[in-house]
């Protein structure tokens, strides 16, 4: 994203740290990539869209996150597990129109029966946008029985390529080694909540590997989480700036 330019004030790390940490952050974000306005929208939680080239793309669209018959409607929705929190049909159907594409994973595709499957490593183009469905999942958070919350290789986080800029929705995951192979990210949404997903020291281990120029922590109002804890990791660590967007 060489030609990134970012519209919003820039919050500094020791800002953020305080008593309001979470009140008045904006609710959307806009980078100008090499056609023109990317614009992401954070509804909250694991929900997000983006408009983009007069087209919207939800991202696990999740009915208790927000007023989706207010919302616009999709062009295209990304949905990364069949958890509760991440695939909703009646959300779907809400912000749904005739042409509305899904592209969902397998599991996910039991439950919503429609929609395009695509599974780890797998890539499609969709309105003129590159995708890549890349691996999410658990190492050491398990349940009782020992079965992790996300087994590796049924659930996806997705890159997604608008123009020029890269985005890297990481879906329900640990710092996992594939990490690593993720190449130029500009903007990346990493989860953070506990028994689920991060630790805010995995989470921080996920960032290092991954690098985006700018990381939005997500997923972490449910479940127990500590956000100002990440925040106060990623002090001095140049080269990502980290935003809090969640209310
Ligand atoms: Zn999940
Ligand atoms: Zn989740």
């Amino acid at each position: 994203m060489r030609s990134l330019r970012i519209l919003f004030a820039t919050l500094t790390i020791a800002s953020i740290i305080s008593s309001e940490m979470f009140s008045q952050t904006p609710r959307s974000d806009t980078f100008q990539t090499s056609v023109g306005p990317l614009e992401i929208h954070h509804v909250g939680h694991a929900s997000l869209y983006f408009v983009f080239n007069g087209k919207t793309i939800h991202v696990d669209p999740f009915g208790r996150m927000g007023d989706y018959s207010s919302l616009p409607k999709a062009d295209l929705i990304l949905v990364t597990h069949a958890h509760g929190d991440h695939l909703d049909p009646q959300t779907i159907k809400t912000i749904s129109k005739q042409e509305t594409k899904i592209i969902l994973n397998k599991d996910s595709y039991k439950t919503l029966q429609k929609g395009q499957i695509l599974e780890n490593g797998d890539e499609t183009e969709v309105l003129g946008l590159s995708i890549k469905a890349v691996p999410a999942y658990n190492i050491i958070h398990k349940r009782e029985d020992g079965e992790p919350f996300h087994p590796k290789g049924r659930d996806n986080g997705y890159v997604i390529l608008f123009a020029d800029t890269k985005v890297y929705i990481a879906g329900d995951t640990e710092n996992i080694p594939e990490m690593a192979k993720l190449k130029e990210i500009d903007i990346a949404f990493l989860p953070m909540n506990l028994p689920y997903t991060m630790t805010p020291e995995m989470c921080k281990e996920a960032a290092l590997m991954v690098k985006p120029k700018i990381l939005f922590p997500y997923h972490y109002k449910m479940g127990e989480s500590d956000p100002e804890k990440f925040a106060r990791l990623m002090e001095g660590i140049s080269g990502i700036e980290v935003r809090f967007r969640q209310d």
